[in-house]
């Protein structure tokens, strides 16, 4: 089958050489009219992944009851950016809305904000949130200015473009693609000054040889939040997957139908993503002076808020199938063979009295 998207990475190749990995992603996952989720709806049973929101309502509860405590334990403001980036389906947000409806003044305080990229889900999210009047942005700058951020995003940092440095013996490269007889195929070729940059001294340092993940991107987007945070005051939720410690390693994966696959085969019709550096994270909000709750796992986050009593109560008044899709959805959520420790949540606010929730366990 012809691959418009193929063509114009090979042509991208061919005029200006090798591309970076994260000039890739970026065509495959963002190209306005070919790429990945500007096309499609890629979650559930039938596409390509399942996310934690759409695995059961009780994660959305769960996220919706925490911030309902930071709101009350921020003295309720009467104003506040209420943030998701990366929503997908709308489902983590329909469900924190739900949730947080009978909590007075949350909902007339709230200003909901969705930063998507893609139209196809943006019309999705439309569909389940036109009733709490979000607006759609595309960058951090755009949200209105003084009052506090509540932001939320789950498998949102895993989708940004990473680079991939590969250390050899004392010399490193940076892997990029390449064109032999017309198919992709992996080149190395000398680090540029800025990425350099990015790669910490502990990893510079290492002895090891091999993979080196870093994301200028990435990091530019944590920097935007850390300033929007000591600026506006507020919180930052992520939850991803990915390590608690920066190391070295390839976890650059490529997903369709559930499966693992090449890179290379129809690039913009499976999800790349890599996995997400919690510390390069805590080390840049250190930096800027914020605090930082966790890396902790999923299933410590999700238990030490109570979703064990979530469940129960919801079985209370479930019939039998309810009960089983309640019982593995729970499961799924924090078994530690399934998402309960490759998912990891971090909070950020700048406020070093604030208690949060869910995070008394460390890793
Ligand atoms: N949070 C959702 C979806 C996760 S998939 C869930 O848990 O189900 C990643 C989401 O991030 C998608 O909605 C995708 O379109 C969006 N996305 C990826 N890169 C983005 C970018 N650079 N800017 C805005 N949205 C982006």
């Amino acid at each position: 089958m012809p691959n418009p998207l193929e063509d114009i990475i090979k042509n991208k190749i061919r005029t200006q050489g090798a591309i970076t990995i994260a000039d890739y992603m970026e065509l495959c996952l963002g190209h306005p009219q070919y790429g990945y989720y500007m096309t499609r709806d890629p979650f559930g049973a039938k596409g390509d992944f399942v996310t934690a929101p759409e695995v059961s309502q009780m994660f959305g509860e769960m996220i919706g009851l925490w911030l309902a405590d930071l709101w009350m334990k921020m003295g309720s403001p009467s104003e506040f950016i209420l943030l998701e980036c990366g929503p997908g389906r709308g489902t983590l947000m329909e469900d924190i809305l739900r949730t947080t409806k009978g909590l007075a003044g949350f909902h007339q305080a709230k200003k909901l904000y969705l930063m998507e990229m893609s139209p196809t889900l943006k019309a999705i999210q439309k569909q389940k949130l036109d009733i709490y009047d979000p607006t759609w942005i595309d960058d951090l700058n755009a949200l209105p200015a003084s009052i506090p951020v509540f932001l939320v995003a789950n498998e949102f940092l895993d989708a940004l473009p990473i680079h991939q440095l590969v250390k050899t013996g004392q010399e490193w490269t940076e892997r990029r693609i390449e064109l032999k007889d017309d198919a992709f195929h992996f080149v190395y070729k000398p680090v540029d000054k800025k990425l350099k940059s990015c790669v910490p001294k502990k990893i510079w340092e290492a002895q090891t040889d091999g993979v080196f993940e870093a994301s200028p991107i990435l990091n530019q987007y944590i920097k935007s939040v850390d300033i929007l945070l000591k600026k506006q005051n507020g919180v930052t939720l992520f939850v991803d997957y990915g390590h608690p410690e920066t190391a070295m390693g390839d976890t650059l994966q490529t997903m369709c139908s559930h499966r693992f696959v090449n890179i290379f085969d129809t690039p913009g019709h499976s999800d790349i993503t890599a996995h997400v550096d919690f510390e390069n994270i805590a080390m840049q909000a250190w930096a800027d002076e914020l605090i930082v709750h966790g890396p902790t796992t999923q299933r410590s986050f999700l238990t030490g808020l109570g979703i064990d009593v979530r469940a129960q109560r919801l079985m209370a008044s479930a019939n039998d199938a309810q009960k089983d899709a309640l019982r593995s959805g729970l499961n799924r959520l924090i078994d530690t063979e399934q998402m309960g420790n490759l998912f990891k949540v971090m909070a950020l606010c700048p406020d070093p009295n604030l208690k949060l929730e869910g995070f008394d366990e460390g890793l």
